[in-house]
Order: C-alpha cells, then sequence, then structure tokens
C-alpha cells in the first residue's frame, strides 16, 4: 500500500466526475464589460450601407460603455462549411476553417474603426480588457470559440454547433456579465423565418427553456446558445435587435426592451 501524499485539498481525493461538493460564490471578473455581436451574414456581409452607419453609432455612444465587440462568419464561412461537407470533412475542421472568417471580419472591423480606439485582440486578451477599456479602446474580436479541433460533436449533421453566438455569449459569462446583444439584420426573434415567412409573428420575449420547448423550426441565434443560457451563472438574457435602425444599438445598450430578449427561465 503506498501512502497518499497530497497537499491537503477540498478536491484531492475527488475523480472530479461527480458533482463538486464545493460550494462557491462565482467572483463575475468584468461585468461591467458589454459584449456586442456584429452579425456576419445580418451585418458585415452587407458592406458599407450596414456597417458605415453602425460604426458611426458606436463610435457616439463608446465612452459610456465599456464595449467588447465581437464578429460573426456570414456567408464565406457558409460557404466554407457547405464545401467541406460536401468533402466529406468532419466537424473539428469545419470548427477550425469556419474560424478564419470572423477573424477576417473582426480585422476589417478594427481596421474600420482604428480612429475610434478600436483594437484588435485574441481569444485569450480577457486579462488585458482592464487596460484597454482605461486608454478609451474598443477591443474586437472574433465571435468564434477557439474550439476547433476539439468541437464537441453536434446533435445533428456536422456544421459545428458551436459558432460565433455561442462564442459571444460564452465570453459575456466569462467575464460575468448580465446581458449580451447581438446586433441583426431583423427586428428580433420571430415565429418563424421572416425572409422565408413575412407573416411570422415577433416574439418580445421569451425564456430560454420555453423557446427550446416550442421547438420552432429555424431560429435567428445558435440553438446551443439557449441551452448555455438555460445554465449561466451570470448571463441572465441576451438582446436580439435591429442593427440596421439607427439608434437601435443606442437605445439597447441603454438598457431598453428594443427587439427580443430572451431570459434564463
Ligand atoms: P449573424 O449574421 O449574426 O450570424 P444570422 O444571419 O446567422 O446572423 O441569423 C440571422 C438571420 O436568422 C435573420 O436574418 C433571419 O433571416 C434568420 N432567421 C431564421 N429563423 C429566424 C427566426 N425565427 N426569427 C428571426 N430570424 C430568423
Ligand atoms: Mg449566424
Amino acid at each position: 500500500m503506498h501512502e497518499r501524499n497530497v497537499i491537503p485539498s477540498t478536491l484531492a481525493d475527488s475523480p472530479l466526475t461527480g458533482n463538486d461538493r464545493v460550494k462557491y460564490e462565482g467572483v463575475a471578473m468584468m461585468p461591467s464589460v458589454k459584449v456586442v455581436k456584429i452579425g456576419g451574414q445580418s451585418i458585415m456581409d452587407r458592406g458599407r450601407s450596414a456597417l458605415f452607419p453602425l460604426i458611426e453609432e458606436i463610435g457616439r455612444i463608446k465612452d459610456q460603455h465599456r464595449l467588447l465587440l465581437t464578429a460573426g462568419g456570414g456567408t464565406r464561412a457558409r460557404h466554407v462549411y457547405s464545401i467541406a461537407s460536401d468533402l466529406e470533412l468532419p466537424t473539428g475542421l469545419l470548427a477550425a476553417l469556419g474560424g478564419y472568417v470572423p477573424r477576417q471580419n473582426a480585422r476589417m472591423l478594427q481596421m474600420l474603426m482604428a480612429e475610434q480606439g478600436g483594437i484588435y485582440i485574441m481569444t485569450d486578451d480577457f486579462e488585458k480588457l482592464p487596460l484597454y477599456f482605461r486608454l478609451g479602446c474598443i477591443p474586437i474580436m472574433t465571435g468564434m470559440p477557439p474550439f476547433g479541433y476539439w468541437e464537441k460533436p453536434s446533435a445533428e449533421g456536422r456544421i459545428p454547433a458551436n459558432r460565433t453566438d455561442a462564442g459571444t455569449f460564452l465570453s459575456a459569462e466569462a467575464l460575468g456579465s448580465t446581458r449580451v446583444w447581438f446586433a441583426k439584420d431583423e427586428e428580433g426573434l420571430y415565429e418563424d423565418d421572416p425572409k422565408k415567412n413575412p407573416d411570422a409573428k415577433l416574439i418580445r420575449r421569451i425564456g430560454a427553456k420555453e423557446l427550446i420547448a416550442r421547438g420552432l423550426k429555424d431560429l435567428v441565434i445558435e440553438r446551443s446558445v439557449l441551452e448555455y443560457l438555460t445554465r449561466a451563472r451570470y448571463v441572465r438574457e441576451l438582446q436580439i435587435f435591429n442593427a440596421l435602425v439607427p439608434g437601435n444599438l443606442t437605445r439597447a445598450l441603454a438598457g431598453e426592451d428594443v427587439g427580443t430578449i430572451i431570459y434564463k427561465d
């Protein structure tokens, strides 16, 4: 028999596979940070007509908030997913390939916002955020979570379940923010895709569990995000709004209920 020679610690004798017995109150890292995703297909791909007014609006309000912008992928990411799927490549590779596009978008966004203090950051640069905010910068990064080859198998198909909505949500959760914002091209969440069904009704407020249970055919946000919201420790709600309407971002960040709020129920 070997005697265990371990430093006394609550989890020393635990295989870490059960419910941990350590009760903790989480410390929110930077709860004042407002993480905003700039949609890939919905905003960036529309080019200057969509992006320039939004950038100007961000410039006008940037000093009122600590903004962390994330970029979506959009049509170019969909293109690589479709080619790679046709070539029967696995999810992990798709996630790795799909990650390049939102990075391109984040870099473009940074260049366009350089005069306002836009600064490109990596996904593990969170510890530098206090400095960047003190300098009046607007950190900008990819919305894609850095799972790449380690992307979890999807419930169905091979498109990575964690894309830029999920990465944005998980960033806000990591920072301890209570709300997270998604700037897209529709008023919010509808009962059906409003581009395909113009009669679809807008849902103003809904709980994540309730929304999952409704089993809507198509959503304005990645399904994985809803599931994460049900077990989030910090994020209480997410807001999806139409950033093509001038003033919506300003109002949403000021706490107004523009668009759709999906809350933790
Ligand atoms: P992003 O550019 O942020 O990745 P997406 O283009 O992936 O955004 O998602 C937004 C799009 O989702 C909308 O433009 C809309 O056409 C589509 N959509 C699908 N289902 C819905 C729904 N139930 N409600 C609203 N929009 C929906
Ligand atoms: Mg999307």
